[in-house]
């Protein structure tokens, strides 16, 4: 595969996006919007009641915020907020942004975190964002951060900071889709740590994590468990896509 650098790339990109005319991401119908108004009434105006902790749908008619897992065993992070799940076809667009370089969609998944977070009345601004951190072969090979390009864009649009360079993996971890779920705990136990410009920042703070997907909530839970050993008040997820419980 031709590497070019995140720079060259963009470049590439814009040159290209001003030739081509723009097409719907899930459609493919030639229009102005990367994603068309009966894309986006189809399958993103559905309405899910979540756990306010992990974001999982709850039973219909449920009488508690939490789901029975986070009742019983809770994760180190507080809330989490989504836009969708990770199923078909909004997947596509997940795919679409990480393997086929398509940054602007980061910009538009970062409007739609912008309006979930704003309509959700159940947790308050938090004071810091952060993205969740690529290895550096993954880093190298793919030329960009997913989530750091989420939360650029998410950051202007709520007026919070985005230290860009607090959370840094200590070690190459493997994907976690790939393990299975006792091998996910070991693959993320301590494979994070924050910088220390940012200890200050992060001490009695609300912090919010920026990611594309959440699939189990490990890697967020193992963030967030470091983010409190470092004297983080409260911690959420802000997350493009969370996966069903039946995906994995
Ligand atoms: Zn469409
Ligand atoms: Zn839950």
């Amino acid at each position: 595969m031709l590497y070019l650098p995140t720079i060259a790339r963009k470049t590439l990109n814009g040159v290209l996006n001003s030739i081509l005319p723009c097409s719907c991401v899930l459609c493919y119908t030639q229009q102005a919007q990367l994603l068309c108004r009966h894309c986006t009434d189809t399958y993103f105006s559905y309405k899910v009641v979540r756990c306010v902790q992990c974001a999982l749908p709850m039973p219909q008619g449920a009488e508690t915020l939490r789901c029975g897992d986070c009742l019983q065993n809770p994760p180190a992070f507080d809330h989490s907020i989504v836009v969708c799940d990770y199923a078909a076809p909004q997947d596509q667009m997940v795919l679409v942004l990480k393997f086929g370089h398509q940054l602007a969609l980061a910009g538009l998944f970062a409007e739609m975190l912008r309006d979930a977070v704003l309509k959700n009345a159940s947790d308050s601004l938090p004071q810091l964002l952060c993205a969740v951190p690529l290895g550096q072969s993954r880093l190298r090979e793919r030329g960009f951060n997913q989530a750091t390009e989420i939360a650029r864009p998410l950051s202007r649009h709520l007026g919070i900071p985005f230290e860009v360079q607090a959370l840094h993996r200590t070690r190459e971890t493997s994907q976690q889709s790939s393990l299975t779920p006792d091998a996910r705990v070991k693959n993320v136990k301590n494979a994070f740590i924050l910088n220390e410009t940012c200890l200050y920042k992060v001490k009695g703070a609300h912090i919010a994590i920026v990611d594309d997907v959440m699939t189990t909530g490990m890697t967020l839970h193992e963030i967030a468990t470091m983010l409190k050993r470092f004297g983080a008040a409260k911690v959420t997820n802000y997350v493009f896509a969370r996966t069903p419980p039946h995906f994995y």
